[in-house]
């Protein structure tokens, strides 16, 4: 795995390209009850950089903005649905980036699970992975 390549992503109809320069600054698996929605799945994994090194290449014009709660927003393609990007006020020097979507391997394997107290009940996992969850979605559970 290379520490600060560029790292090239796409969505599901290649509309939109994107690269991400990495190290990037964290690596989890998101069980909350939004991102299981917008993206039929029971969970999703997530990987985040800094602003500064994520661009949009191709295809920016297809981009969607859904302001998914009032302190953050989803970003997916017009054409073919894909969820890409959550960009949240909360860290606003960073974008949330779909690991799904990317091209090549990241510089960290996920490191967590956040959300959790709201993971779909018919999904089984056992990585040993940390466990967060409670109202925030990131305090520790075990
Ligand atoms: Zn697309
Ligand atoms: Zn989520």
């Amino acid at each position: 795995m290379s520490a600060d390549g560029p790292l090239e992503g796409a969505c599901l109809c290649g509309a939109v390209k994107f690269t991400a320069t990495l190290p990037s600054l964290v690596c989890a698996h998101c069980h909350c009850t939004m991102c299981q929605r917008s993206h039929g799945a029971a969970f999703v994994t997530w990987f985040a950089v800094n602003r500064a090194c994520f661009s949009v290449d191709e295809g920016a014009e297809h981009l969607v903005r859904h302001a998914s709660s009032d302190h953050g927003s989803r970003t997916f393609c017009g054409r073919c649905g894909s969820s890409l990007f959550c960009e949240l006020d909360s860290h606003p020097e960073q974008v949330d980036i779909v690991l799904a979507n990317m091209k090549g391997p990241l510089d960290r394997a996920p490191q967590m699970h956040i959300f959790w107290s709201d993971r779909a009940e018919w999904m089984e996992l056992n990585d040993g992975l940390p466990r967060l969850g409670g109202p925030t979605g990131t305090e520790p559970l075990d």
